[in-house]
C-alpha cells in the first residue's frame, strides 16, 4: 500500500504558522514511507475563500519548500461540485442517507429540547425505519439531505497520535450532507474528497477530532475503507494561551519570513513542536524525514518558544553557503540604500559576519558598515573615543598606509608595534579604530574588518 497524506487548508486568510506544522508532519510522514503527500484546498465557503489567500498559501508551502506531489493537479473542492452530488446520489440509492423537510421553525424547537434534555439535535423524524411512517411531505419545503448514523454502538479509531477514541452513535446528529439548495456540506466534502485522492492517514490538527466519528460513519456507508487518522495537539503562544494575531503573536509563515527566518530553519523549529528524537535540535530535514514517526508526537499542546527559533535560526545561517545568504539579504540591504559595489563582495563580507547573526534582518545589519561608515552611537563614542583618539588614529592611518601588501595578517603585524610605541593598550587602538572607519563598536576582529573594506576606503574613513 502506498502511503497518501494530504495538507488541506481553507483559503481564507494567511497560512497559520500551526497549518505549516499541521503540513510539514503530513509530508514527512508520507516522505518516510515513500509515499505521497496531496495538496487539497478546501474552498467550498464561497464566501470566506479568495482567490488570493490561496496563492498566498502556496507561496507559503513553497517558501518553507515542503513539495506535494500533485503539483500540477492540486484538488480544489469547488471543481468537485458534480462528484459530491453524485455521491449524495448514491448514498440515498442505497439508503445510507434520505430527504428531511423539516422546517427552521421545527429545527429551532428540537435544538431547544435537545439542549434542555442532552440529546443529539435532530429528533429523526424524516428518518425512514421499517414500519415507521413518515410525516406528508410538505409542498413549500426544499428538502436537505441527511446522513442516516448508526443508532447504536460506538465510532472508534486509534488515533495515531492521541491513541484510542470513541464516541456513542447516539450522541452523533444524522447530520445534513447537501443543503436546500443542494450545495454539499463540509465534512461530507471531506469525505468524498479523502476517499476519491486514495488518501491513507489524515494528518491534521485536533480541532478536527469531533468531525472524525461522522467522517468514518460516510466513508463506511460509501464502502470506502477507512484512512488512519493522527490529530496533531495545538501550537500555544508563549505565554500558553492559543497563538492569534490580535494577542500580538506573530502567526502568519510570511511574517517569520519578514522577521529573517529561514525556510529550513522554520521547518526544523516546526519539527520539535510536539515531536521529539531524542534531544536533537539541530537537524536538516533530510534526517527529519528519516527519523520521523508519529508515534513521537506528544499529545499535549506545545508552546512557541522565538528564542528558540532565533537560535536554530542561527544555526541554519552558520551552515547556508554565503551566495545563497547574499540573495537573501540583498534586498534588505538596498532598503537601506545599499547597493553592493566591487569590493568588497557581499559574499566575503558574509563569510566574516555570519557567526553573529540569528536572523537575516540582524546580518544584513552586520554587513552595513562594510558599505557605509555609520553614525556611531554616543554611548561609545563616550566609552571609547577619548581626547587623543582622533590624532592616534590619524598616527595610525600613517602606518597602514605604509603597507604593500592588505592582507589581514599585514594590518595585524602593526598592532603590537604601534600599541609599544604609544604606550597603550590593545583597547585604546582597536575601538576607536573601529569607530574610526564603521561607526560601530561592535564588528568581528578589526584586521580582518578593514582587510574586507580595503585600504583606501580604510584611510578615507580614517582621515574624513
Ligand atoms: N480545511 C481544514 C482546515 O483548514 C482541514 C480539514 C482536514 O484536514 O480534514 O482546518
Amino acid at each position: 500500500m502506498t502511503v497518501k497524506t494530504r495538507f488541506a487548508p481553507s483559503p481564507t486568510g494567511y497560512l497559520h504558522i500551526g497549518g505549516v506544522r499541521t503540513a510539514l508532519f503530513s509530508w514527512a510522514f508520507a516522505r518516510h514511507h515513500q509515499g505521497e503527500f496531496l495538496l487539497r484546498i478546501e474552498d467550498t465557503d464561497l464566501a470566506r475563500s479568495t482567490a488570493e489567500s490561496v496563492k498566498v498559501i502556496m507561496d507559503g508551502i513553497d517558501w518553507v519548500g515542503l513539495n506535494y506531489d500533485n503539483a500540477g493537479n492540486v484538488v480544489y473542492q469547488t471543481q468537485r461540485f458534480d462528484r459530491y452530488k453524485e455521491v449524495v446520489a448514491e448514498l440515498l440509492e442505497s439508503g445510507h442517507a434520505y430527504y428531511c423537510y423539516c422546517s427552521k421553525e421545527e429545527l429551532e424547537a428540537m435544538r431547544e429540547k435537545a439542549e434542555r434534555e442532552g440529546t443529539a439535535t435532530y429528533d429523526r423524524r424524516w428518518r425512514p425505519e421499517a414500519g415507521k411512517t413518515l410525516p406528508d411531505i410538505p409542498a413549500d419545503v426544499q428538502p436537505v439531505v441527511r446522513f442516516k448514523t448508526p443508532l447504536t454502538g460506538d465510532t472508534s479509531w486509534t488515533d495515531l497520535v492521541k491513541g484510542e477514541i470513541s464516541f456513542p452513535n447516539e450522541a452523533l446528529d444524522d447530520l445534513i450532507i447537501a443543503r436546500a439548495d443542494g450545495s454539499p456540506t463540509y465534512n461530507f466534502c471531506v469525505v468524498v474528497d479523502d476517499f476519491d485522492m486514495g488518501v491513507t492517514h489524515v494528518i491534521r490538527g485536533d480541532d478536527h477530532v469531533n468531525n472524525t466519528p461522522k467522517q468514518i460513519n460516510i466513508l463506511k456507508a460509501m464502502g470506502a475503507d477507512v484512512p488512519a487518522y493522527g490529530h496533531l495537539p495545538m501550537i500555544l503562544n508563549e505565554q500558553g494561551k492559543k497563538i492569534s494575531k490580535r494577542s500580538g503573536d506573530t502567526v502568519a509563515i510570511t511574517d517569520f519570513g519578514a522577521m529573517g527566518i529561514l525556510p529550513e530553519a522554520m521547518l526544523n523549529y516546526l519539527a520539535r513542536l510536539g515531536w521529539a528524537h531524542g534531544d536533537d535540535e539541530f537537524f536538516t530535514m533530510e534526517q527529519f524525514v528519516e527519523w520521523f514517526d508519529l508515534k513521537d508526537v506528544s499529545p499535549s499542546p506545545s508552546r512557541m518558544d522565538m528564542k528558540k527559533l532565533l537560535w536554530i535560526n542561527g544555526e541554519h545561517i552558520k551552515i547556508t553557503p554565503n551566495d545563497t545568504l547574499a540573495d537573501m539579504i540583498r534586498h534588505r540591504l538596498e532598503a537601506k540604500g545599499i547597493t553592493e559595489t566591487a569590493a568588497p563582495a557581499l559574499t566575503d563580507v558574509i563569510a566574516l559576519v555570519k557567526d553573529r547573526a540569528q536572523d537575516l534582518n540582524a546580518l544584513a545589519e552586520e554587513c552595513v558598515y562594510f558599505y557605509q561608515k555609520q553614525v556611531p552611537a554616543e554611548a561609545d563614542v563616550a566609552k571609547h573615543w577619548d581626547d587623543d583618539a582622533a590624532d592616534r588614529m590619524l598616527r595610525f592611518a600613517g602606518k597602514l598606509e605604509s603597507l604593500n601588501e592588505w592582507t589581514t595578517e599585514n594590518i595585524h603585524s602593526l598592532f603590537k608595534p604601534f600599541c609599544d610605541e604609544e604606550g597603550i593598550k590593545m583597547g585604546k587602538l582597536g575601538m576607536p579604530l573601529r569607530l574610526a572607519v564603521c561607526g560601530t563598536a561592535k564588528t568581528p576582529s578589526v584586521d580582518a574588518v578593514l582587510a574586507l573594506i580595503g585600504k583606501d576606503e580604510v584611510l578615507k574613513r580614517i582621515r574624513s
